[in-house]
């Protein structure tokens, strides 16, 4: 778990680094190995502002060319954590409100949900990624397939065949 301790926590800014593993932090595929995790603090006498950058390691199947690859994503969120009792109307997501009595933050919640979103919609394993020949099926990005090439004479390939037939009547 990644968990700030507070209760003795001086005013003024700290700056903490963790590295837990995805499984201890709940989630899996397509995540894999550490999540590492920069915090920023300020300390205020009733609030703390946390800022957090997250990376995480994540393998994907890319959407062009199927191949397997490892990237970085990251992501970063601001959390303002206030000590009292929280207010019925509350509905802002980045304000947390803590109990007088909290001595501590887990981060565990929040990183998660960040590094969730941060998955993109569109995975590809280059930003010019050539993608597979809808032909052939060649990876385009290990060279040119030359389908381009004989696509016009290949139009031509359902009358020679008719041709073909005629002939051989
Ligand atoms: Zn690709
Ligand atoms: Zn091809």
């Amino acid at each position: 778990m990644m968990i700030i301790k507070i209760s003795n926590l001086s005013e003024g800014i700290h700056h903490l680094e963790f590295d837990e593993n995805v499984k201890n932090i709940g989630i899996d595929e397509p995540f894999f190995g550490n999540v590492n995790v920069k915090v920023e603090l300020s300390k205020l006498h009733n609030q703390i502002i946390l800022q957090a950058d997250i990376s995480a390691n994540a393998s994907f199947i890319c959407d062009r060319c199927t191949k397997d690859f490892n990237t970085v994503l990251s992501s970063n969120y601001k959390m303002v954590y206030l000590f009292g009792s929280e207010p019925e109307d509350n509905n802002d997501i980045s304000v947390t409100f803590l109990p007088m009595d909290t001595d501590k933050i887990i981060l565990d919640e929040d990183v998660r949900d960040y590094a969730v979103l941060s998955v993109p919609m569109k995975k590809l394993c280059k930003e010019d990624c050539k993608g597979l020949c809808v032909n052939c099926g060649k990876d385009l990005n290990e060279g040119d397939c030359g389908c381009l090439k004989n696509q016009i004479d290949s139009r031509w390939l359902p009358l020679m065949e008719l041709k073909d037939k005629i002939n051989n009547n």
